[in-house]
């Protein structure tokens, strides 16, 4: 059975010492849990001190993007293989960077070639946008960003690699558009079968899918539920220490209940 998984994404919040607060009052949350990965995202500044202090039985860390050249003359970014040390996972391809940095399809492919070379896991995010729905464009559009994203791996790399399907007209929300479970578990599978096509049933059985737009402690038990989804990537609710220790606590509850039904 695969670990469920979930992921803070703190995106552009929290100097250092609110990061330090956070994690301190998560820690009070949340305990290890051998069926739960809890993963934070903070800001690249604060990944460094927040990776001393936490407990490592307990929290892993991802950065929230890299270059995917290892080094040279590029002021102002960060490789790969300067966070291989410091992180477990990188985001790569998240709507707010394809959208509002312009990020092409052949540049997530390139990131999440990086990420493998320098044993990183990536989360490829891959999400259509409220245009391209409307335009009944969505699984066309999901397909290239998975095809693209994961060309030239080989299938025990694809294996890594970690998935999010976020719909970028559900994400941060709050109180508006959210989707429906249904709609997320038609997206999960395509993406699934997208990789059996590609790479065989073995690896798309291993690659962890996750759900994210607008996730909060009151809708992850349907969306944790669905039969392809192995976790959530939270943004907004993931800043509240107890929306997002809420999140954990649902996604514990359901991996004990199927442990149970796994059991008999
Ligand atoms: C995200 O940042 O990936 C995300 C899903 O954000 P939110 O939970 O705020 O919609």
């Amino acid at each position: 059975m695969k670990n469920t998984m979930i992921v803070g994404n703190w995106k552009m919040h929290l100097d250092v010492q609110a990061a330090s607060l956070l994690v301190r009052r998560l820690h009070k949350e949340i305990k290890p849990h051998r069926d739960i990965e809890v993963v934070l995202a903070p800001s690249l500044v604060a990944l460094q001190p927040v990776s001393q202090e936490i407990d490592r039985r307990v929290f892993r860390l991802a950065a929230q993007n890299a270059y995917y050249q290892d080094e040279g003359a590029f002021t102002g970014e960060v490789s790969f293989t300067m966070l291989r040390e410091l992180v477990h996972y990188v985001i790569v391809g998240h709507s707010e960077r394809r959208i509002y940095f312009s990020e092409s399809l052949e540049t997530v492919r390139n990131k999440v070639q990086a990420a493998i070379r320098n044993d990183i896991t990536p989360i490829l995010c891959v999400g259509e946008t409220k245009q391209e729905r409307a335009a009944g464009e969505t699984t066309r559009v999901i397909h290239d960003q998975v095809t693209t994203a994961l060309a030239n791996l080989t299938s025990e790399d694809i294996e890594k690699v970690v998935i999010a399907y976020e719909p970028v007209w559900a994400i941060s929300t709050f109180e508006g558009e959210v989707a429906k479970p249904d709609d997320i578990q038609k997206m999960l599978l395509l993406i699934r079968s997208t990789i059996a096509e590609l790479y065989g049933q073995a690896a798309a059985q291993a690659v962890r899918l996750l759900y994210g737009g607008s996730v909060n402690d009151h809708t992850a038990g349907a969306y944790l539920a669905l039969p392809d989804c192995n976790g959530a990537l939270v943004g907004g609710a993931s800043l509240n220490y107890q929306q997002f220790a809420g999140i954990v606590d649902v996604a514990y509850r359901q991996a004990h209940e199927k442990e149970e039904v796994h059991h008999g």
